[in-house]
């Protein structure tokens, strides 16, 4: 696993543990949605955002609210029963398991992270029942996640899985991401789904500048990481699936991740920072 694990190179590899003088992105994350578990250095991250862009919080809302609308179409439409969390983040209001056991009790998910932070609180909050459990990796080394002992024990690779890298991909900085996906796409059964949420620089003359201001400030932050790639990048990260249609009567195509399938109709227009946030769920050919 050496070799492969010195191809994939992320800022997060090495995790900031709980030194509360280095900004971890799980708790930064959480102080983006309004949490507790963050230190003020995480705080400064989100508030030199919010100097740049003044509803940063909506980076965040937009990534974890198109996360459970993806899970819930998930379960209900696409039949999955497993889940490949990766990067599950602290525990919120409604994680991946609350959201696919309400629909159906039986759904396996694996959560995937390395904070410590996260861990610790994975442990004890996520490890909540038999079909849920917590994995400690880096899930930018593909074949570490896919070789690990408990992810195989718990899930059957032969039957469809989906995979979800919600809020992730962009702290992969560098530009083989599409081999790093690649990699789980080969992985999984025919009929799994790959779920993406990543921060998008939508090229615009009204958006290109405040994106590139937020990656500007978030890779220069104590956080480190924050990649906003056009949707040509985001692309590669889905190699050979099937788009599912993101909205009724829409063609296959990444959008908004509030664009994403909607709880309804849409009264007010996306923020500019709403704008910045794209989403996808793909599909591997069902053989
Ligand atoms: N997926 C959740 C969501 O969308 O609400 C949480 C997203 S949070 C922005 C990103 C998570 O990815 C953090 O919990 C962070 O610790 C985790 N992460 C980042 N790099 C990682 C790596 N190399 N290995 C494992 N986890 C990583």
């Amino acid at each position: 696993m050496a070799t492969i694990a010195s191809k994939y190179d992320a800022p997060s590899k090495v995790p900031v543990g709980v030194d509360p003088n280095r900004a971890s992105i799980a708790r930064v994350y959480d102080a983006f949605l309004g949490g507790k578990d963050n230190y003020a250095i995480d705080r400064e991250v989100y508030h030199r955002v919010r100097e740049v862009a003044p509803e940063a919080q909506d980076l965040a809302w937009s990534n974890r609210n198109f996360l459970i609308r993806a899970v819930r179409f998930l379960v209900d439409q696409g039949g999955i029963r497993q889940f490949l969390d990766c990067g599950s983040g602290l525990p919120t209001a409604e994680n991946t398991h609350q959201i696919a056991q309400r629909i159906a009790p039986e759904a396996r998910v694996v959560y995937v992270d390395n904070d410590p932070v996260v861990i610790a609180h994975g442990n004890a909050l996520l490890d909540e029942n038999d079909y849920t459990h917590f994995v400690a990796a880096d899930i930018f080394q593909p074949q570490d996640v896919l070789q690990n002992p408990q992810v195989r024990g718990y899930l059957d690779f032969r039957e469809p899985i989906a995979l979800l890298q919600v809020g992730t991909l962009h702290h992969y900085t560098a530009d083989n991401g599409g081999e790093l996906m690649q990699e789980y796409v080969d992985a999984l059964a025919p009929g799994s789904f790959v779920a993406i949420s990543h921060f998008l620089n939508p090229g615009t003359a009204e958006h290109q500048a405040l994106a590139e201001r937020m990656e500007n400030v978030f890779i220069h932050s104590p956080m480190g990481s924050g990649r906003f790639r056009s949707k040509a990048e985001i692309m590669k990260f889905i190699p050979g699936l099937e788009i599912i249609p993101p909205g009724p009567g829409m063609a296959p195509d990444i959008v908004m991740s509030d664009m994403w399938w909607p709880d309804g109709p849409r009264l007010r227009p996306l923020s500019q920072v709403e704008e910045c946030s794209a989403a996808v769920v793909a599909r591997k050919p069902p053989s």
